[in-house]
């Protein structure tokens, strides 16, 4: 399931945005100011940023060029109320994917995201690899060196969430959400079941646990 940043100071309009795309499928996180938007954006546990570009203390333009200047490749899309072309524009050559004016419809912003998600993952490598470790995602294949290893769909999912985001502490909450698609179910261990499998299969020290926190990939 695809994760989606809000950047959106308008209560209103957030929850809006917010509840059309959990209806979709998605799973989405609200920050209201310019800072929180480029701190969660730059953990790059996000797929997607729909970024309002008036934002208190640090403006949408601002996030983007930071966001795009520590190296992040997000697609992003830019909400604007301006109405000047120059605005659009600016955004566009800042580094953002595509641009919606409010007021806009949510069908319309929801296919443009769609279609960004798809660029993302056709853009994307078919062959992941971290260490020794390499995930081949059109044949589902993983091996370790020379090993080919037997793994399940879900397995090979977590797995995926894993070297899609190296050194990163990725919660039970976010892999529950990305991996299995259920919102946070604190009395659920099948993250650390399947962490159990992926271990066995791939190495223990593969994946170190953050105590309090999550699971890492080594
Ligand atoms: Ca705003």
């Amino acid at each position: 399931m695809a994760a989606i940043l809000i950047a959106e100071d308008e209560a209103r309009i957030a929850s809006f945005i917010d509840k059309g795309l959990r209806a979709a499928g998605y799973a989405t996180t609200i920050v209201g100011t310019g800072a929180d938007a480029l701190g969660h954006a730059r953990t790059g546990a996000f797929d997607l940023m729909v970024l309002d570009i008036g934002l208190p203390g640090m403006d949408g333009y601002t996030v983007l060029q930071e966001l795009r200047a520590a190296g992040s490749t997000t697609p992003v899309i830019i909400l604007t109320a301006r109405t000047s072309g120059d605005d659009v524009l600016a955004g566009l050559q800042g580094g953002a994917d595509d641009y919606m004016r409010k007021p806009f419809r949510f069908d319309e912003l929801l296919a443009r995201i769609r279609l960004r998600l798809r660029d993302a993952t056709l853009a994307a490598p078919p062959v992941l690899a971290r260490g020794d470790l390499s995930l081949d995602t059109r044949s589902r294949r993983a091996t370790v060196g020379d090993r080919v290893v037997d793994l399940s769909a879900r397995e090979f999912a977590l797995a995926e969430e894993f070297v899609r985001h190296p050194d990163q502490v990725l919660s039970r909450e976010q892999l529950l959400s990305r991996v299995w698609g259920y919102d946070f179910d604190p009395a659920s261990n099948v993250v650390d079941v399947y962490v159990r499998y992926l271990r066995g299969k791939l190495g223990a020290e593969r994946i170190e646990t953050v105590r309090g926190a999550g699971y890492r990939l080594r």
